[in-house]
């Protein structure tokens, strides 16, 4: 009997039509979710009181999920975390740092369409979570959505409109739910030995999206002056950016500081490679590090993590390039 805790926070999927548009509906998803009652499971169904749209999740939530995960984890099997879908990929990067050593599959799920609706997507996103929650040998934090098992730390919201909500560019599924699951049981992350919760004690962490124009100067500036825990470059390509002397200081003043500064690319497949051009070595230079095929969710959730454990800079330095949840590809 697979015993699954299904932590509800907030989301389209319980939301109901009001006069001001889709507000979420306190009691709803836990009454609709007794229609998936099998045999062989039991799901308990907890409704966070204060339901969000995930617009709204701050570092105090994501604490909340950590610790509530972490004091239910002995007593159940798997866990489904119900969330919306605009920062669910966020919450998926952050679970999967957090809970270091996990041995447990965490699904994070949503919709893009209230359960209450006839053509929701909530109702197989929901099903297929609770599939890959009762599996006992997965152990990572997983996103279950429009009929895939993606990585959770690989996951983005790619689409706003279709049903297909979510892609992994850089990485495979780690299943498919045709007629018949195809569980790609070789891609999966071996158990850990042990779950070792890290709760959030940073929020300053901060992305900067360049573009040609003024851009490089203000985010130059804003990482000199400003005192972040971490920063994400989006630049283009293979990770390169203009050898523009403010944005190069900028990056200097931050890395002196102890801030890291992490160059990623916009490009929403492939990776950010210093050397590959040569424009990119100045930035490498200036200090920032290189994030390769990492998601912008995944960098951001990693430096927020890294800010929140007493490690010097130069040994954050070093903990940001090790693979902690599978975030980057091994040729990237
Ligand atoms: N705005 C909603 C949220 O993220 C969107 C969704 O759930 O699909 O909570």
């Amino acid at each position: 009997m697979a015993r699954i805790l299904a932590l509800y926070t907030g989301g389209t999927i319980g939301m109901e039509a009001t006069p001001a548009g889709l507000a979420p509906a306190p009691g709803l998803l836990p009454q609709l979710m007794e229609r998936l009652a099998e045999p062989g499971r039991t799901v308990e169904v907890v409704e966070y009181p204060d339901l969000i749209d995930s617009s709204a999740i701050t570092v105090a939530h994501w604490n909340r999920l950590i610790d509530d995960l972490a004091e239910a984890w002995p007593r159940y099997d798997g866990f489904v975390v119900i969330h919306g879908t605009d920062t669910l990929a966020y919450t998926a990067s952050v679970l999967a740092f957090a809970l270091a050593g996990l041995d447990k599959p965490v699904v994070v799920t949503g919709a893009q369409l209230p359960l209450g609706e006839a053509r929701s997507d909530g109702w197989a996103n929901l099903s297929d979570a609770l599939l890959a929650a009762s599996q006992p040998d997965l152990a990572e934090v997983v996103v279950a959505f429009d009929r895939q098992l993606l990585r959770g730390c690989r996951a983005r919201k790619l689409d706003a409109e279709s049903f297909a909500g979510f892609s992994s560019p850089n990485a495979p599924p780690l299943a498919e739910f045709g007629i018949t699951p195809r569980w790609y049981r070789s891609r999966w992350r071996q158990p850990g030995k042990g779950l070792r919760p890290t709760r959030l004690s940073s929020d300053r962490v901060a992305a900067f999206f360049l573009t040609p124009g003024i851009s490089s100067q203000l985010i130059g500036h804003t990482l000199g002056q400003t005192p972040l825990d971490g920063a994400v470059l989006m630049s283009y390509g293979n990770g390169n950016a203009p050898a523009d002397a403010a944005l190069l200081e900028g990056v200097r003043r931050a890395t002196a500081r102890g801030t890291l500064v992490v160059n990623l690319t916009q490009v929403v497949r492939g990776a950010a490679q210093f050397g590959a051009y040569a424009i990119s070595q100045p930035l490498a230079a200036a200090g920032a590090l290189c994030g390769r095929d990492m998601t912008p969710e995944a960098a951001v959730a990693k430096l927020l993590l890294l800010a929140s454990q007493h490690l010097t800079p130069q040994a954050r330095r070093e903990a940001f390039e090790e693979d902690w949840a599978g975030e980057v590809s091994a040729a990237a």
